[in-house]
């Protein structure tokens, strides 16, 4: 396949007239100034589209049915119970429909590849299926049907708090012990074998709650392969619980005690002493932003300008998909900073386009945290990639260097004209090529599980 672009960002500089062709997958040739061809896929704008490194799937289905207060109860109530509720009718079938429909969303919206932090492992009351990586092919499915990147993340969830409770209720979906958990991992990677080529499987122990120090240590000795992601700091009661058992504050005490490096992606890092925020950046690690599900849930401002300051690698998040929005996603992030700050244009070194920063740097943080050789539109790298039209109103009078300013700041959702996914064309014409089986199949899902609430 080949596809003409009349403007692109090419590494990091903007070009005019860009062929690119694509075999296996990923881009083969980069030609500047050329003409379309009659065989061409011809777009107007053409961006490296971002991974989306942090989801929960089924969690799309509960979007808007958890914005209530409800009297004498802490906030974070109505979302927790809603969940639990979800989780004990929740099937196989549901978990397709709904990852299919929110995969769909995400590569409308811009996403070429996802990050699916999936901790739902096992039956309502906590007994296996028979096949130990059930939702895990469910998850599999749904990329399949879809065509998205998946970077599948089986999530280690041992324990209901830091001081080793037992996991009750809800939670029992989750469980694992160690060697439970490594055999669910080989089995995923067994799997993936049958899912799309570029499909990855790390670990994602849930955090340093739901695992022990010793689980953890076992963990990295023995699958030192592929992305490692963890929740941390997401909330105050966290960091002062963790504080309370292991002595130390969430992201201090990983950094000492684990190898944190380039392969690993922390997810949230919303509170962190100004030491924590240059010791992560210093790390390599990717900080796993999620801004929207972190202004709907309340959590707290990221540390972001000292974070960038010190050179740290970031990428995005939908999280709980409360919304699926890219440039929301990157304007949250800013204002978020603003708003604390007092000030405008926050997450740039010294001086530059806060659009063109938040989105390069999304893109290769983003491919990064899910072990995709993508994140630029460049010879040998993936082709995970996206065209906006900028005949928009909200684009038209914009120069080539203000466009990922427009996108993040002026524009509405919707500008996305095509999308591929490793080179798979899934978007086309502003719409998923399967949207017409997949939203009918993600209704009925949604109609039957909540019958059985
Ligand atoms: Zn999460």
């Amino acid at each position: 396949m080949t596809i003409h672009a009349k403007t692109a960002l090419l590494g990091s500089e903007w070009v005019s007239s860009l062929r690119i062709e694509i075999d296996a997958g990923s881009i083969s040739s980069v030609e500047i100034g050329e003409l379309p061809q009659a065989s061409d896929t011809c777009v107007d704008v053409l961006l490296p589209a971002l991974a989306n490194l942090h989801s929960h799937a089924f969690q799309r289905a509960m979007a808007g049915m958890t914005e209530v207060r409800a009297a004498g109860k802490e906030s974070f109530w109505t979302w927790r119970t809603l969940m639990y509720q979800f989780l004990d009718r929740l099937t196989p079938e549901h978990t397709e429909a709904f990852a299919a429909q929110v995969f769909m969303e995400m590569q409308e919206a811009g996403y070429a590849s996802v990050g699916e932090f999936h901790y739902v492992h096992h039956q309502p009351g906590g007994a296996p299926y028979s096949q130990l990586s059930e939702l895990s092919q469910r998850i599999f499915a749904a990329a399949l049907q879809t065509g998205i990147g998946l970077t599948h993340l089986p999530v280690l969830y041992t324990y209901g708090g830091v001081r080793r409770e037992p996991l009750t209720g809800g939670q029992l979906r989750f469980g694992n012990d160690l060697d439970r958990f490594l055999i669910l991992v080989d089995d995923c990677r067994g799997k993936a074998n049958q899912a799309n080529a570029d499909t990855v499987v790390g670990i994602a122990p849930h955090s340093l709650r739901a695992t022990s120090p010793d689980d953890l240590q076992r963990l990295l000795d023995q699958s030192p392969t592929g992305p490692v992601h963890i929740h941390i700091a997401e909330q105050v009661q966290e960091v002062e619980d963790v504080q309370a058992m292991l002595g130390q504050r969430p992201v201090g005490w990983l950094l000492e005690q684990a190898a944190v490096d380039e392969n690993w992606c922390l997810i949230h890092a919303t509170h962190m002493t100004g030491a924590e925020t240059a010791a992560l950046a210093r790390s390599g690690a990717v900080a796993g932003l999620c801004p929207i599900t972190e202004a709907n849930l309340g959590d707290g401002i990221f540390n972001g300008s000292v974070y960038l300051e010190a050179g740290g690698r970031f990428g995005v998040g939908s999280d709980s998909n409360i919304r699926v929005s890219l440039p929301e996603e990157l304007r949250t992030l800013e204002y978020s900073q603003r708003l604390r700050d007092q000030s405008r244009a926050v997450l740039v070194r010294s001086e530059g386009s806060v659009g063109h920063t938040l989105y390069a740097g999304a893109a290769l943080g983003g491919a990064r945290a899910l072990a995709r050789d993508a994140g630029e539109i460049s010879v040998g790298k993936l082709a995970d990639l996206m065209a906006i039209d900028r005949s928009h109103p909200t684009l038209c009078g914009l120069a080539d260097d203000q466009l990922l300013d427009g996108l993040c700041f002026a524009a509405p959702d919707g500008l996305v004209t095509d999308l591929w996914s490793a080179g798979r064309h899934m978007v086309q014409d502003g719409k998923h090529v399967s949207r017409d089986s997949i939203v009918p199949a993600y209704c009925s899902a949604v109609a039957d599980l909540l019958a059985r609430l």
